[in-house]
């Protein structure tokens, strides 16, 4: 629940805008009303942390203005713009790099004409796919309560042709988005990771078990699933902690097996994971894709704890007792791709930890690596 929210006037000409701004105010969250050309004000902060706890508390309802989609490369073609940010905490979260240090989270009035755009791409790429990734600056589930776009996004989605849908969350309200005709065109993944780790940095997420019934939940609605872990740290006990959760999670999986999906459900969607300029099929439409579907195949995605010296400092401005391990003396300094350099855990550690999540993968039933980075 945001501690105060902010409405562009130009939000209450959309009726998402509206409905929204009631939602709130039923719920007694202050709104305060922006004039059009108005700047954003957020509450004075007396330091990072009490400004970025602040933002994190606040909610924007918008018009978003550009037309433009950001490219998403190489999981997606394109990054759906729902929303932006989410009310969790996690220490290590990217967002506190990309987004600056006041994120607050952002919605979309102007859904309609978003999805509009997104069909506009999908028409321009036909007959091949076109996949649209809804969570790369936010997790845009805690606030669809809200929004109602996820489930409007996933509905999209369902009815058209070339396009599949794909975001990841650490949290676990997953009510809003089960029943819907998704038609297995979206890919719910859930953002796991070892207890000791959720517990000591994802604040204000989802518990555990929280995501993993949530996960099972959408299993049994017919969604395809995916396991995102990460970032994956090697703390003491990090290999019996990592055990249990792979164990959990097989479980949670079983738990949710797709034996009920209806039959106009089951017959098309994404079951095997696209890779923009790599694995990407040029079939076309749901035939060929009902072809390729394998019910339970479940892709991991492992991503190990990095950092670079920018996210070190922001983390320590917002975080001042932050406890992640960020010792550059342990690490391996790696020049990216853009330029700038990143510390990554030595490659006799990579390896290790390689090992064992491969082995722990070719356990699982129906489960495949996609990457590990
Ligand atoms: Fe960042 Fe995801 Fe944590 Fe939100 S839940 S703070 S987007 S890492």
């Amino acid at each position: 629940m945001p501690r105060r929210a902010v409405v562009e006037e130009e939000a209450l000409s959309y009726p998402l805008g509206r409905s929204i701004t009631d939602k709130l105010q039923k719920l007694n969250v202050p709104v305060q009303l922006l004039p059009r050309g108005a700047r954003l004000s957020l509450p004075r902060a007396k330091t990072s942390a009490q400004g970025y706890e602040e933002a994190k508390n606040t909610l924007v309802v918008r018009v978003r203005k550009d037309r433009d989609f950001a490219s998403c490369k190489p999981s997606a073609h394109y990054q759906l713009p729902l929303i932006s940010s989410c009310p969790g905490m996690c220490q290590y979260c990217y967002l506190q790099t990309t987004l600056g240090p006041r994120p607050y989270i952002r919605v979309y009035a102007n859904r309609d004409q978003i999805l509009k755009t997104a069909g506009e791409l999908m028409d321009r790429r036909k007959p091949e796919i076109t996949v649209f990734e809804g969570a790369a600056t936010s997790d845009p589930l805690p606030v669809e309560y809200l929004t109602g776009s996820l489930a409007a996004a996933i509905e999209f989605f369902g009815k058209s042709e070339t396009g599949l849908f794909r975001f990841v969350t650490k949290f676990n309200d997953v009510e809003p988005i089960l029943g819907l005709d998704h038609r297995r065109k979206t890919t719910v993944r859930f953002s796991l990771n070892a207890d000791h780790v959720i517990r000591t940095y994802e604040h204000r997420t989802a518990g555990l078990e929280q995501r993993l019934e949530a996960l099972a939940r959408v299993k049994q609605d017919g969604y395809p699933v995916g396991v995102m872990i990460g970032p994956i740290i090697t703390f003491e006990g990090w290999k019996e902690q990592y055990s249990r959760l792979m164990e959990r999670i097989a479980a949670a999986l079983d738990s949710g097996r797709t034996v009920g999906i209806p039959e106009d459900r089951s017959k098309t969607g994404e079951d095997m994971p696209f890779r923009t300029g790599q694995a990407l099929p040029s079939h076309t439409g749901q035939a060929r894709l009902s072809q390729t579907r394998q019910p339970d195949v479940v892709h991991f995605e492992l991503i190990t704890h990095r950092f670079t010296s920018r996210a070190k400092r922001n983390i320590l401005s917002v975080f001042p007792n932050a406890c992640l391990p960020m010792d550059e003396s342990e690490r391996r300094l790696v020049y990216g791709q853009f330029g700038y350099t990143k510390y990554l855990y030595p490659k006799e550690t990579m390896e290790e930890i390689r090992a064992f999540f491969e082995n722990a993968i070719s356990r699982m039933p129906g489960g495949r690596l996609q990457y590990l980075v």
